[in-house]
C-alpha cells in the first residue's frame, strides 16, 4: 500500500521534524562572568512520583518520540569529555530555567552542520559542528540556554494549541523547518523541510515571537546561573548572522521565522543592556584569554604564557611570573588593546602593550628555547599581534 507507506514515512518525517530545530539560525552563546552560588544540577532531581507523572504529559511524550526518530536518523557522538562538558553546562542552566523538573538530556548529533535543537520535554541536541563553532563555554552556554528556553517555555505546546488536530504534525514540521534558520544547509534542513506547507504569516509570527522569547529567557537563565556571561549568546548570533550573509543562501521569504540576523542581534544587545550586562565581546572568547602553564621538569623551572591555544613565550622565572603576565595580558585585551598597540621596546627584549611593559625576555628565558632574547621577544609580540588581528577580522573584538 504505497499510500499507507508514504504516509507513514511522512509522519515519521514530521515527527522527526517536530524536533524543533529551533536553534538554528544561530541564536545563543554566553560566558563566564561572575561567580555566585548556583543550585546543584537540577535534572537529577527526578520529580517525586506524582510530580513525575504530571510532567510525563503529552508534551514530554511527543518530545520523547521525536527524540527517538531523530536518533534513528543521526548517529550520536559518544566522546566522553565533550558530553561531560555539554551536560555540565546544560544542567546548570536547566536548573534555573522555568522548568527545572524536566529530565533534560543533552546529546551530540554526528554532523558537521552548525546547529542545535530542542524537543518538547527537554531533549536537547547540539551538532558536532556547533561544538567546533563555539569559542568558549559561555558561547556553548548561550546556545544551550536558548534551546532550553524553547522547552521550558513550552513553545511547541503553545503552537499546537493554536491549531486544529489535523494540522498539528504539519505545523510542527513547518515550524521546525522554519526555525532551522539554515534551510539551505543539508541534513537537518532537508529532512525537516520535506513538507511543503503553506501556513505562514501566522506561523511566522509565532516563530519570531518564540525566538525572541527564547533569546531573552536564555539571557535570564544565564544571568541566574551567576556563572555564564550572557554576552556569549550575542557573539554566537553575530557570527552566525554574518556567516549567513556571506553564504547568500536562498531567500526565505515568508518562511523566515528567525528574525533577520542583524535585527536579532540588535534586539539582543538592547535586552542585555536593559539587564545591566556590560557588553564586552572579548570576555567570552577563549582565543583572547591568556593563561599560564607550568612546564617545569626535574632539571629546570619554567612556565608558559599562552593566549588561547598559542604559546606567547616561556619564562624561567616560573609559574607566578607567568601568571602575572597572563593576568595583565588578559586585562589589557579586555580593555581594548589592538594589534597596533603591541610593540617591542628599544631594549629589544621588552614586550609592551599600550605602552605598558608586559614582560622582558631574560637570558634565562632565552636559554630555554636556545634563541636570542630579542628574537624571542619579537616572536612573542608577533603572536599577540596576530591573535588580536585575527579577532578583529573575525569581528569579535
Ligand atoms: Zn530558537
Amino acid at each position: 500500500m504505497p499510500g499507507h507507506n508514504s504516509r507513514l514515512r511522512w509522519l515519521g518525517q514530521a515527527l522527526a521534524a517536530l524536533v524543533l530545530v529551533i536553534g538554528a539560525a544561530g541564536p545563543w552563546g554566553s560566558a563566564a562572568w561572575g561567580t555566585g552560588a548556583r543550585p546543584g544540577a537540577a535534572q537529577k532531581e527526578a520529580p517525586a512520583a506524582s510530580a513525575g507523572a504530571a510532567k510525563e504529559d503529552d508534551e514530554v511524550r511527543l518530545g520523547r518520540q521525536a527524540a527517538a526518530a531523530l536518533e534513528r536518523e543521526y548517529k550520536l557522538v559518544r566522546n566522553v569529555q565533550q558530553l561531560a562538558r555539554l551536560r555540565r553546562i546544560g544542567e546548570e542552566i536547566a536548573a534555573v530555567s522555568d522548568e527545572p523538573g524536566y529530565r533534560y538530556t543533552f546529546k551530540i548529533l554526528d554532523t558537521e552542520e552548525v546547529n542545535a535543537l530542542s524537543l518538547p520535554g527537554g531533549f536537547t541536541y547540539v551538532t558536532k559542528g556547533m561544538l567546533s563553532y563555539v569559542r568558549s563555554d559561555e558561547e556553548l552556554a548561550g546556545v544551550l540556554a536558548h534551546e532550553i528556553a524553547h522547552a521550558a517555555k513550552h513553545h511547541v505546546r503553545d503552537l499546537r494549541r493554536r491549531e486544529s488536530a489535523a494540522n498539528q504534525y504539519v505545523i510542527i514540521g513547518v515550524l521546525s523547518a522554519l526555525l532551522l534558520g539554515r534551510l539551505h544547509s543539508s541534513g537537518l534542513g532537508n529532512m525537516l523541510f520535506g513538507a511543503e506547507i503553506v501556513k505562514t504569516a501566522y506561523l511566522n509570527q509565532y516563530g519570531q515571537e518564540a525566538e525572541t522569547e527564547a533569546d531573552r529567557a536564555g539571557v535570564e537563565y544565564l544571568i541566574k546561573t551567576g556563572k555564564y556571561n550572557p554576552v556569549g549568546i550575542l557573539t554566537v548570533i553575530e557570527r552566525l548572522a554574518r556567516d549567513e550573509e556571506r553564504q547568500a543562501g536562498p531567500q526565505l521569504g515568508v518562511f523566515r521565522t528567525h528574525p533577520p540576523g542583524r535585527q536579532r542581534v540588535e534586539a539582543l544587545e538592547s535586552y542585555l543592556r536593559a539587564q545591566n550586562v556590560s557588553i564586552n565581546r572579548r570576555a567570552v572568547q577563549d582565543q583572547l584569554r591568556a593563561s599560564a602553564r607550568d612546564t617545569s621538569t626535574d632539571d629546570r623551572s619554567a612556565a608558559q604564557v599562552r593566549l588561547g591555544e598559542e604559546v606567547i613565550y616561556e619564562t624561567a622565572a616560573g609559574l607566578p611570573e607567568a601568571q602575572r603576565v597572563a593576568a595583565r595580558l588578559s586585562q589589557l585585551i579586555l580593555d581594548g588593546a589592538e594589534m597596533r598597540d603591541v610593540r617591542v621596546a628599544d631594549d629589544e627584549v621588552t614586550v609592551t602593550l599600550r605602552g605598558e611593559a608586559l614582560f622582558s625576555v631574560t637570558p634565562a628565558d632565552a636559554a630555554l628555547v636556545g634563541k636570542p632574547a630579542a628574537e624571542v621577544a619579537q616572536a612573542a609580540a608577533r603572536t599577540i599581534a596576530h591573535l588580536l588581528w585575527r579577532a578583529f577580522v573575525e569581528q569579535v573584538s
